[in-house]
């Protein structure tokens, strides 16, 4: 679906490289066809080289020592991905650079961020990119069980899956790059693709453009190709972005487009839970109209593009409804969580997430 919204193709394009790619094994009888438009072909811009499309029978880890650097890029190749949105305020930012160079990207979707901002999921799939996901929280897998492992996984599948309105690709990244054997059995049952990382931009270190893209270029040059990570709610990405595009695009990298070769399930617990987070977030959203309406004007709880949100203009005027259970923990409270809450911000209000992520 995604791919076929893309029109006035010049280019029918189906590319399939890697040796670890296990779509090799288990030749498709009636590949979808998969175009480049004239725009990211002309050379003018960045654009698009190729299409990988990705097998994920079995779940392979692609990319960095932790994925055994099973790669699909050839030499000069890039991957773009961003993870931990979509957020509003800088995932729009993002899509407009991403567009002025014709080029494509893989985003991995936290699951509450999806729910928070559930048309930003739908612009970035129609968009063309590719939507994957990130754990509903952003919790460090490394250190949980399997059962909370396959909830985090789960629950945003689900969530990022209802909130676009389509099935997600079954591309998946550790919060962190904090991977587990237990998690990576489970994923491997649902044949989601875990994706590491070549090149880290470590955006949420700086708010300089520049140190983005020394970084970036600097490792890209040492290791000639690569997967790289960046944060879509940095705002040092968000700067950076015109920028290492075009710094990419005169150094002759080439992007290359992952698309899986089937969309995934999602499982039902999963899509009640997400459908209640979701249309929860839809009435606190109806319930902040009115509150604006009533109360002021004045602060603007859509903030200004490039930067970040501004919490207390927002608390100001529409103070955070309480959490629902199915935001704070989406398959249930405990006691623990329960006691949490009371000093935790609604995740709808705030953008924590910007200070909390790391990868
Ligand atoms: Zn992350």
């Amino acid at each position: 679906m995604r791919i076929a919204k893309l029109q006035g193709c010049v280019v029918g394009l189906l590319a399939v490289a890697g040796i670890a790619i296990p779509a090799l094994a288990q030749p498709d009888p009636e590949p979808r066809p998969v175009h480049i438009d004239e725009c990211a072909s002309s050379g003018d811009h960045l654009g698009i080289s190729r299409v990988v499309e990705i097998d994920t029978k079995g779940g392979p880890h692609f990319g960095g020592s932790q994925g055994g650097h099973n790669s699909f890029l050839e030499p000069g190749e890039v991957l773009l991905t961003f993870d931990d949105g979509p957020m509003r305020s800088h995932t729009r930012a993002v899509l407009k650079a991403l567009a002025d160079q014709c080029t494509k990207a893989t985003f991995f979707m936290v699951g509450r961020m999806a729910v928070a901002a559930p048309d930003m999921v739908k612009e970035v799939a129609d968009a063309g990119h590719t939507v994957g996901s990130h754990t509903w929280s952003h919790k460090n897998l490394g250190i949980l069980g399997v059962t909370r492992g396959r909830q985090e996984v789960e629950a945003a599948v689900s969530a990022v899956s209802a909130a676009g309105g389509k099935p997600i690709s079954p591309f998946f990244r550790y919060p962190y790059l904090s991977g587990s054997k237990t998690v990576d059995a489970y994923t491997r049952t649902r044949d989601i693709a875990t994706f590491w990382i070549d090149v880290d931009s470590k955006d949420y270190t700086t708010r300089d453009p520049n140190s983005v893209i020394r970084r970036v270029m600097a490792q890209l040059e040492q290791k000639g190709k690569g997967i790289i990570l960046m944060h879509d709610i940095q705002v040092s990405t968000v700067r950076a972005l015109p920028r290492l595009l075009d710094e990419l695009h005169a150094k002759g990298y080439r992007v290359v487009h992952a698309v899986p070769k089937s969309d995934l399930s999602t499982v039902a617990e999963f899509d009640a839970i997400a459908e209640k987070a979701l249309a929860a977030k839809a009435d606190k959203t109806r319930v902040s109209k009115l509150a604006d309406r009533a109360v002021t004007w004045a602060a603007d709880p859509e903030p200004v593009e490039g930067q970040r949100h501004h919490p207390k203009s927002v608390k100001r005027a529409v103070p955070p409804a309480k959490p629902t259970s199915s935001e704070a923990l989406p398959w249930g409270t405990t006691p623990a969580a329960k006691a949490k809450k009371p000093s935790k911000p609604a995740h709808s209000e705030l953008p924590w997430q910007s200070t909390i992520f790391g990868y």
